[in-house]
């Protein structure tokens, strides 16, 4: 292909760009991983990924994608034929539960519309009914929708009922980006990957895991090898792993943890991705047109899903789009497959960018000859500039 000056606008909701910085920590030369100074980066890591989780327990890293984390936790902590509790928020859920009905598990499937999240009443009313639900399965942020789940809600329905399942949460999208609090919140499995609030490329999966979740998988059965976590927490113990990481996407995990952490601090990464999110919102309503969450309690600052009006093909915006402003933006995903498109607005990103991106859509919209309204880019920029987004900035 031809060269094209200037940066590609990767604007969809995972993969992310990754900042400069991080690219050349991964560009240091791959180190022995049974050596000493490996043995320090591994101890130093693995302290680190705590703050971001929330959590006094230990995360587990994979050279895997989000999806293998998935597995790990699944297999590491129930057993074949278990009744589980899962709810159709979107694409991921759904191929969450896929994945759990592939492997055995007896899911107990909430559906849903795909504009809401998990319903914290229906957790209640599920599980009241049955004792013999093992696990409760929620997708914290459905990056096919822009819906996050009330993750703390599900939890203190959970206690009404006194019901002694695990909470097992998927935060691949949201850890990162969005405030998640494992042990406030009493997450017994949080599953990661790299690629989307962490900043990273894709290549690294995570669970982190509570005492409760350590404990159930000293008696599940499913069969595990590579996914178990014994024989890794055992060489976690020490700095090390079971077998070779992935060297240098931990570099590079170590420099995004101090930039997130150490740096920007993760109030104020959250409150940026906040603003950034309000301001999308205010340039699609500007434009007329309609997000796909339907609860403001469930907006996702992650992303936004935008709803291309009837008789319109929400991936033709997206080809004109990529044609002209070389940006690439969200597709939409099973049920929503070219009704809507998805823009993405984590990870290292900031208020220019921000503009860059939807100045790009509403191009795109004209573009493609889908109606709307001009001033959406207007009323971003206006809240941006405003005092309302000044208090966030500044905090
Ligand atoms: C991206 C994503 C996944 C899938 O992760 P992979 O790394 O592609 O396997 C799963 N769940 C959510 C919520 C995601 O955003």
């Amino acid at each position: 292909m031809a060269y094209q000056a200037g940066r590609h606008f990767l604007q969809i909701p995972g993969p992310s760009n990754v900042p400069d910085r991080v690219l050349r920590a991964m560009s240091a030369p791959t180190m022995d991983h049974r050596g000493p100074e490996f043995q320090k980066l591994g101890a130093e890591i693995l302290e680190r990924l705590k703050p971001i989780f929330k959590t006094e327990s230990k995360v587990i890293v994979f050279p895997s994608s989000g999806t293998g984390a998935w597995e790990a936790a699944i297999v590491n902590t129930l057993s074949p034929g278990d009744r589980v509790l899962m709810f159709e928020t979107g694409q991921f859920s759904t191929l969450w539960y896929n994945m759990a009905t592939k492997l055995g598990l007896d899911v107990v499937l909430v559906p849903g519309d795909w504009r809401t999240g998990a319903d914290p009443q229906v957790v209640e009313e599920k599980l009241r009914d049955d004792a013999s639900i093992k696990a409760v399965m929620v997708v914290h942020n459905e990056t096919s929708t822009g819906v996050t789940s009330r993750i703390s809600e599900v939890r203190d329905a959970m206690n009404r009922v006194g019901h002694d399942a695990l909470l097992l949460v998927d935060t691949i999208s949201s850890l990162g980006s969005i405030d998640f609090r494992m042990d406030e919140w009493g997450v017994d499995v949080v599953v990661a990957g790299s690629q989307k609030g962490l900043m990273l490329p894709p290549g690294l999966g995570f669970t982190a895991v509570s005492e409760k979740a350590i404990k159930a998988s000293e008696s599940a059965s499913f069969v595990r090898s590579y996914w178990d976590w014994s024989d890794m927490l055992a060489s976690n113990k020490t700095g090390f792993f079971p077998y070779t990481p992935a060297t240098n996407l931990l570099y590079g995990l170590r420099e995004a943890l101090i930039m997130l952490i150490d740096e920007e601090g993760l109030d104020n990464v959250f409150a940026r991705h906040d603003r950034h999110a309000e301001a999308t919102r205010r340039a699609v309503n500007g434009w007329g047109l309609e997000v796909l969450a339907t609860n403001p309690a469930e907006y996702s600052s992650v992303l936004t899903t935008v709803m291309v009006p009837e008789g319109h093909s929400a991936d033709n915006v997206r080809a004109k789009i990529l044609e002209n402003f070389d940006m690439s933006l969200g597709t939409g995903l099973g049920k929503v497959a070219d009704r809507v498109f998805r823009i993405g607005h984590l990870g290292d990103f900031n208020d220019l960018a921000l503009m860059g991106t939807l100045a790009g859509c509403e191009m795109g919209l004209g573009i493609a000859g889908v109606p709307h309204q001009k001033g959406g880019v207007q009323a971003a920029m206006e809240y941006l500039a405003g005092a309302e987004a000044a208090a966030t900035r500044a905090a």
